[in-house]
């Protein structure tokens, strides 16, 4: 199915033009510059600037793919997860093109569209897999059973690793986002250099939970390292913190990722979310999985951070299948994973 998505969960304004998993257009424009002068996402002033141009970027999506809207088989939006104010704007502008040409019209989990990323690289990538979700609000590791089937395995207790790389990077005073600025800080650092604590989860009966992770404690211990060498020198040592700090999130979650693929006896592990960005963590697990003959499979780096195509692909997937959302869906600022089937009728 060819798809036309729209994605407007936080701060990207973005409309792609999918058919199955080609991407036959992708427009992303960032709010980024605007929301920066806050040092993070301000929700009012992101769903404002998705109106301003949501038009614009509906029409140069269209203009790119060279495809008629005839040609179009069904209108999809991110619903949820996200900022509602935001996710509003794209999910009626898709309703409101829906019907004026009369095609189904399909809400979409924004992770799922993170997950399904993964096709757009990795055409023949069929579940079951293991997914690694790391975005800006999540820390996932999701058994992919089947489009729409999902088992949520692992998860992280207090920040998500985008919002540690984020928090990291202000106390750094790299700015906002944070996680491009560490990742480029950290290739001129030294990731030896300091010894962090990776976060564990403590079971009741004793030993850690293997697939839950935690980044407070880590941020924290970043924080009291930066102030204690403020104490000795007035010059940080930047470099090495960032370089320290994205290798031991990168140890941590390639750890669990891969205890849990083996415990389920998945081969596959697909990474999604901003994250999945990082080339720490590219490096990591690539090694560690090659090790053990698991898979390992990234996005393409423009389809690691939020856009439409990611949307699209998930949307063809489920339209594929008949799924379609009743016009009257709306918009939720959570929604589990488990339950992405509560978007259509089928
Ligand atoms: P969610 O998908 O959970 O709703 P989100 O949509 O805000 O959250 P994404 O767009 O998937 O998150 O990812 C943004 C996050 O990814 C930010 O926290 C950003 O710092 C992080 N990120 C982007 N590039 C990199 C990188 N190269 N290294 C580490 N983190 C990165
Ligand atoms: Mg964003
Ligand atoms: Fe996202």
């Amino acid at each position: 199915a060819t798809v036309l998505a729209i994605e407007t969960s936080c701060d990207e304004t973005a409309v792609a033009i999918v058919s199955d998993r080609h991407v036959c257009s992708s427009v992303v424009t960032s709010q980024i510059p605007i929301h920066q002068q806050y040092g993070g996402v301000v929700p009012e002033v992101a769903s404002r600037q998705h109106l301003e141009i949501i038009n614009q970027a509906i029409a140069e999506a269209l203009s790119q793919a060279q495809i008629p809207i005839a040609k179009i088989d069904g209108i999809a939006a991110s619903c949820a997860p996200g900022l509602v104010g935001a996710l509003l704007v794209g999910l009626t502008a898709a309703k409101t093109l829906a019907i004026v040409h009369q095609l189904p019209f399909l809400g979409v989990h924004h992770l799922e569209g993170h997950i399904y990323a993964n096709c757009l690289s990795e055409p023949k990538l069929e579940p079951p897999f293991l997914s690694l979700l790391v975005s800006g609000g999540h820390t996932s590791l999701i058994y992919v059973k089947d489009c729409g089937k999902y088992e949520t395995l692992g998860e992280t207790r207090d920040d998500a690793a985008g919002e540690a790389f984020d928090k990291v990077a202000r106390l750094l005073d790299l700015g906002y986002p944070g996680g491009p600025a560490i990742d480029r800080l950290a290739q001129t650092g030294n990731p030896e250099a300091f010894a962090l604590p990776e976060g564990k989860i403590s079971l009741p009966h004793g030993g850690f939970h293997p697939y839950d992770s935690s980044f407070s404690g880590l941020k924290t211990a970043v924080m009291r390292l930066v102030q204690q060498l403020k104490q000795n020198s007035p010059v940080v040592p930047v470099a090495d913190i960032a370089a320290s700090f994205q290798a031991t999130v990168a140890r941590s979650l390639t750890k669990r990722a891969i205890a849990c693929a083996t415990d389920y006896g998945l081969n596959t592990i697909a990474v999604g979310g901003g994250v999945a960005a990082n080339s720490g963590l590219r490096q990591h697990l690539q090694a560690a999985a090659a090790e053990r003959n698991l898979r390992v499979l990234f996005p393409p780096m423009k389809f690691c951070t939020d856009n439409a195509a990611m949307i699209g692909c998930a949307a063809a997937e489920h339209l594929n299948r008949g799924h379609t959302s009743p016009i009257t869906l709306g918009t939720r600022s959570r929604l589990p994973l488990t339950e992405v089937m509560q978007l259509y009728q089928h």
